[in-house]
């Protein structure tokens, strides 16, 4: 990567008073769990995965659930580590830059590398809590999985007997508005929007980018793939993630801290 435009960015964070994050997927194949629509991505290699996260299929089918209960059994989250991409969002956030932090992600990555949590915003949920499709309970996922493990394939709820999912949204299922609310206000109120790790492809996230750039905020994207957005950007930096975000973070003796 050209180091001219490393050292640019990296000039436009160290100014930063209030830097907002928007990351996806991309921000934690890193960490060993693979994105959606990347190279490697979970619907690039097999178009049936598309299946397991539509809440139609997945609410209509029995076969889809067990397959799904399956999938997060095995899934690479459990053990996955934050990369260094995530610890320079740490460091933005220690530096005092950060506003906040917009996910899509529902790894919990972010919190595991000590972005505190009331920064960040997750958008579609937490695969790491389930919820009840009929009575709208919440708890730890991993109470489910053990009925799993002990032989469920489809476990129901204990309370009122309803389907049981993760507590993310997934497709054709509604957004939460007042989380949706609180991005895009967020999105509008920062000097320098990054955008790490996403196609920019699922609405209406995507369009955070443009609240931003109304608000005239400088936007700065971190993708190996190109975003519809692209145009739009003051910088695109299509290297690996967790090599150039260490780099534009990095913090020299010069940052102030904003707060
Ligand atoms: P996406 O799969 O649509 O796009 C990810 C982008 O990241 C791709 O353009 C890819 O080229 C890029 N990328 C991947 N690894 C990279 C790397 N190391 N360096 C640079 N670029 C890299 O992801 P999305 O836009 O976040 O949308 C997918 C949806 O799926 C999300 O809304 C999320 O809820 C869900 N999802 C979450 C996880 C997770 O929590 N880790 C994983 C898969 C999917």
């Amino acid at each position: 990567m050209d180091s001219k435009i490393i050292a640019e960015v990296g000039a436009w964070v160290s100014e930063a008073q209030r830097i907002v994050a928007l990351t996806g997927a991309g921000i934690s194949t890193d960490s060993g769990i693979p994105d959606f629509r990347g190279p490697q991505g979970v619907w690039t290699r097999n178009p049936l995965a598309e299946k397991m996260s539509n809440i139609h299929c997945y609410l209509a089918d029995a076969q889809v659930r067990k397959a799904s209960w399956q999938n997060r059994l095995g899934s690479p989250a459990w053990s996955a580590q934050p990369n260094p991409g995530h610890l320079s969002l740490v460091e933005l956030e220690r530096a005092g830059k950060l506003h906040a932090l917009i996910t899509q992600n529902i790894d919990e990555l972010h919190q595991i590398a000590g972005n505190s949590p009331e920064r960040v915003i997750e958008v579609h949920g937490s695969m790491r809590r389930f919820m009840c499709w009929g009575c709208g309970m919440r708890g730890p996922m991993q109470a489910v999985l053990e009925r799993v493990r002990a032989g469920e394939a489809d476990p129901h709820c204990r309370t009122c007997g309803g389907i049981l999912k993760s507590d993310t949204i997934s497709f054709g299922q509604q957004l939460v508005p007042e989380v949706i609310d609180r991005a895009m206000q967020a999105a509008g109120q920062g000097d320098l929007f990054l955008a790490v790790g996403s196609s920019l492809q699922v609405y209406p996230i995507a369009g955070t980018v443009e609240v931003a750039r109304a608000a005239g905020s400088r936007i700065v994207i971190v993708n190996a793939q190109p975003t519809p957005f692209d145009d739009l950007a003051d910088a695109v930096l299509p290297g690996s993630i967790s090599e150039v975000l260490p780099r534009i973070c990095a913090r020299p003796l010069s940052w102030k801290s904003a707060r």
